[in-house]
């Protein structure tokens, strides 16, 4: 799992969801944390870590439009659906089930503390956009262009100064 080539908060997050750490409200719970069990997105079964990130109705559909087969999980065990392909799976594959999983956890947050809903298709183009400028930032090749940033990088052009003002 450490040698995936996807950004140490994925690797981060994979670690969490298959040692069990995922604060998912099946967890909480067992931690005595005082909130319901069900899952928030489709609030018909608890929220394990299997289902958050693959059981659940609204999250299936991400896997289906992945591009290749994996099989839907048979029991509660997170360990166990994974371990049941992730050593049939190439690089490339691998590294784009633990994005998606990253995605579909982030999706999760964003609708639980920000009441933001996201379709299945932004959720893989999340996953794909993050994974392609990770790996983009990790070429010490690639110089970037001036003409690649915006305004939100801290990018400012010289203007003009109106009439009758000076710029200092
Ligand atoms: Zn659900």
């Amino acid at each position: 799992m450490w040698k995936t080539r996807v950004p140490p908060k994925v690797r981060d997050f994979m670690w969490r969801a298959l040692s069990g750490c995922l604060p998912t409200n099946v967890q909480l719970r067992i931690r005595h944390v005082p909130v319901e069990m069900v899952c928030p997105l489709c609030l018909e079964q608890n929220e394990s870590v299997t289902h958050c990130l693959a059981g659940c109705r609204l999250v299936w559909p991400c896997w289906q439009q992945l591009g290749f087969d994996i099989l839907a999980p048979s029991s509660d065990s997170f360990q166990a659906w994974v371990r049941g392909f992730i050593f049939q799976l190439n690089d490339d594959q691998r590294c784009r089930f633990f994005m998606l999983c990253w995605a579909i956890w982030r999706r999760r947050n964003e609708w639980v503390w920000r009441k933001k809903k996201g379709s299945v298709q932004e959720i893989l183009y999340v996953a794909d956009c993050t994974l392609q400028n990770w790996i983009q930032a990790q070429d010490k090749e690639l110089t970037p262009m001036p003409s690649f940033l915006s305004g939100e990088d801290g990018v400012s052009s010289w203007k003009k100064p109106p009439v009758g003002k000076l710029k200092i």
